[in-house]
């Protein structure tokens, strides 16, 4: 170790090199390791010191340590058999990216901070567009996360309303009447976070009945709103989902953006999740009326291969983005007439998330791309059609991209719920599989994503063997009667 300054370059090669050999082993054997970590929780706090060394230490030793504390410590996302929540997965060239932009460390606030991605955001947001099929006046931008997309879609509907928060804020005002945002009761969670962070509360958060298959009522949607006009509220926006968290449900964006046209309201579209399909024509019909949304959030780091986190908002008019948020101090005013990120959003320093994603795009290509989501659900279907042929199992919710919602309903057993869930923690405990759970009119539903991009079909032939094992063993042992 060197008394000043960084690792010698002989020795950042040498780990370097150890690491990559580590990360390729890591991903070939991936679907050996636990998909849930096995670990109790405190059990990596107890095993490291709760002080920090002294002295820097051997790089060799801190390796091992990742081996022997780390490893044990990780859910594996990546795994082919992690099919809770949303299974998402990281490629390998999205690595590289990360390690790239790590390199390059910088914070893109203003162009000229970093003219490389504060361009190259630009042009791969513009070669997703076209990649969705969305029209040339949607220009984007790149946060971390939906919700942090989300956040900044409703402030900028909110500002677009003329309540003038950005300079007057909301506190000590007696002019302004209480905001509603609407959205189904499917909605995401980080809807909900939005408006409490935003300081309209979650008494402004109205959320409209769904049909049968989940999805928002547009009829009900118009009823709430010229019910809360009457009584003097302020509509800013409407948020339907393309593909719900719980069961991939479709709210039916046109029809909900002729309310909001009728009304003037800002229609931000959520599709987080299930965005991505837009790259399949066959899948287009799923968001039709997108196009006339003011803005969408889209997650290339949910089903694109791109590793968390790199989320994308588009706006139809991105300068109303800027009018909510722009602040120029007099430390980062600039004479170049350019467009500089940190003008967009909350954050001043923004990573250089462009970068894993354009590796990505390049790497796999339009069609690439297209294939492992095809696949994705076709393997998705495939497991509903065993599922529905199978009287020991019954479908939850309609597959309309790569999300099985499903129960357990062998005959003679009192209580499903119990049983479902039962079946669910056992997998998930052995390791073998993750799934996950939702609760659909009160009914345990099970949930098993296909997203993975080393998924195949003999991981969904194992998660079914498995599930059916633990049916049959739970229904010998009596447990749930
Ligand atoms: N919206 C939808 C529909 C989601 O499914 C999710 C996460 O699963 C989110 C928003 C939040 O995503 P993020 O973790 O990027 O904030």
């Amino acid at each position: 170790m060197s008394e000043l300054g960084d690792m010698p370059a002989e020795d950042f090669r040498r780990y370097g090199y150890e690491l990559v050999d580590w990360i390729a082993n890591y991903f070939e054997h991936i679907g050996e390791y636990p998909v849930l970590s096995q670990v109790k929780p405190g059990w990596l706090r107890e095993s490291i010191p709760a002080s920090p060394p002294e002295r820097g230490e051997d790089f060799a030793e801190v390796l091992k340590d990742v081996d022997r504390l780390i490893l044990p410590a990780v859910t594996h996302w990546n795994h082919p058999n992690f099919h809770g929540l949303f299974s998402t997965s990281t490629s390998s060239v999205g690595v590289f990216g990360e390690m790239l932009t790590a390199a390059f460390d910088m914070k893109a606030m203003l162009w000229r901070t970093s003219p490389a991605s504060t361009e190259l955001e630009d042009v791969v947001l513009d070669w997703l567009r076209q990649m969705l099929g969305l029209p040339a006046h949607f220009e984007g931008i790149i946060y971390d996360t939906a919700s942090v997309s989300t956040m900044h879609a409703i402030a900028a509907a909110r500002e677009r309303a003329g309540v003038k928060a950005r300079d007057l804020g909301l506190s000590g005002r007696d002019d302004v009447p209480l905001m509603r945002v609407y959205s189904s009761e499917h909605v995401h969670s980080s809807i909900d976070k939005s408006v409490i962070t935003l300081g309209l509360g979650l008494k402004s958060l109205r959320k409209i009945e769904c049909n049968e298959r989940f999805e928002m009522i547009p009829e009900k949607l118009a009823e709430a709103i010229d019910e809360d006009i009457e009584n003097g509220y302020l509509p800013i926006c409407v948020i339907p989902t393309v593909g719900t968290t719980s069961t991939s449900s479709v709210d039916p964006v046109d029809a909900i953006a002729d309310i909001c046209e009728k009304y003037g309201i800002w229609l931000h579209v959520d599709t987080a999740y299930a965005g991505s399909t837009a790259i399949l024509p066959e899948f287009r019909e799923h968001f039709k009326g997108w196009e006339r949304a003011d803005s969408i959030v889209v997650n290339p780091h949910k089903w694109l291969f791109t590793p968390f986190d790199l989320s994308v908002l588009y706006c139809k008019d991105l300068s109303l983005l800027k009018e909510a948020f722009s602040l120029v101090a007099e430390y980062l005013k600039t004479t170049e007439e350019v467009k500089n990120g940190m003008d967009y959003g909350i954050q001043l320093g923004r990573r250089f998330r462009a970068l894993k994603f354009w590796f990505v795009i390049r790497y796999f290509g339009v069609e690439g791309l297209q294939a492992r989501l095809r696949e994705h659900c076709r393997l998705a279907r495939l497991f509903a059609s065993w599922v529905e042929a199978d009287p020991n199992w019954e479908m939850m919710a309609p597959v309309p991209f790569a999300l099985v919602c499903f129960r357990a309903v062998h005959e003679g057993i009192g209580d499903l719920d119990a049983l479902n869930e039962q079946i669910m923690s056992e997998i998930n405990a052995s390791g073998e599989a993750y799934l996950s759970h939702t609760k659909l009119n009160g009914t345990f539903t099970l949930r098993l994503s296909v997203g993975s991009i080393r998924v195949e079909e003999k991981h969904l032939a194992k998660v079914w063997q498995l599930l059916n094992d633990r049916l049959e063993s739970t229904i010998i042992s009596g447990t749930q009667t």
